[in-house]
């Protein structure tokens, strides 16, 4: 059984003192790859020696995270745009809106957001969404850009069914992790209404772990407790939910 992590933020100082073996472990549970978002410029080093590390199995994203949008995300945009032509990225994110963690800088967001989804349709590159509480507001930027083709996941997707049936129909993937093994996270519904081919696996590590270790460290190791809970609520086999993500994560992302 082959897996993808989609997203592990694995280059983050919480693996510093097991990073190896962390790897290792994922390898051995059948992860053949780890997607790496990035989150601003200070994470930018950090990943890209993760990369080169682990070259051909963890690939770097470029991109600014909402939650690192402040006074300086004009500078931050153009540095990253420049870095972008010096290394191979295979997406652009964590990009988006959350309304979450602060609201100050949402008119920022909003224009680091645009700014960013137009990167992607110069670079022919998939969005890596990141959106808490801010539904509404990531489609109407979407909607700016209908005609355009655009390709991305909605990681760490948190919405109820209209949201995912609207992120389906702009051809978007649902990024599921640990939340899916949460009780009342009420994914499961959202899930067995959205089917297999609009879904990829993520761990969103080291956030997010999933039922048992909720609380703790995630790693990508545990994307196999999150395929088996897919295919428990699916009532699909492990081997075909494996299959069907690997294949939409490839598709995706050009892997
Ligand atoms: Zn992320």
């Amino acid at each position: 059984m082959k897996l993808i992590d989609t997203h592990t933020h694995l280059y983050l100082p919480e693996f510093d003192a097991d990073r190896d073996e962390m790897v290792e472990r994922a390898i051995s549970s059948g992860v053949v790859k780890l997607l790496m978002p990035n989150i601003d410029i200070k994470s930018v080093d950090p990943m890209l020696s993760a990369a080169e590390r682990y070259e051909g199995i963890c690939h770097p994203m470029i991109g600014l995270h909402p939650t690192s949008v402040r006074e300086d995300y004009l500078s931050q945009l153009d540095e990253l745009e420049r870095i972008a032509t010096y290394y191979t990225f295979i997406a652009v994110g964590d990009i988006g809106i959350d309304l979450y963690w602060n609201t100050t800088f949402l008119k920022e967001q909003k224009i680091t957001f645009r700014k960013q989804v137009e990167f992607s349709i110069r670079t022919g590159l998939p969005i890596v969404i990141h959106s808490r509480l801010s539904f509404p507001e990531v489609f109407s930027v979407l909607d700016e850009f209908s005609g355009e083709n655009l390709k991305g996941v909605f990681h760490a997707f948190s919405g109820d069914l209209n949201d995912a049936i609207k992120a389906t129909a702009y051809g978007f993937k649902l990024g599921i992790g640990g939340p899916l093994t949460f009780k009342n996270s009420g994914l499961d519904k959202v899930v067995k209404e959205i089917g297999l081919k609009h879904i990829i696996l993520e761990t969103d590590s080291p956030y997010l772990a999933p039922v048992p270790f909720r609380g703790k460290r995630n790693e990508s190791s545990y994307i196999c407790i999150i395929n088996q809970k897919l295919a428990e609520v699916l009532g699909s086999s492990e081997e075909e939910v494996a299959a069907a993500t690997f294949e939409n994560s490839c598709r995706l992302f050009n892997v």
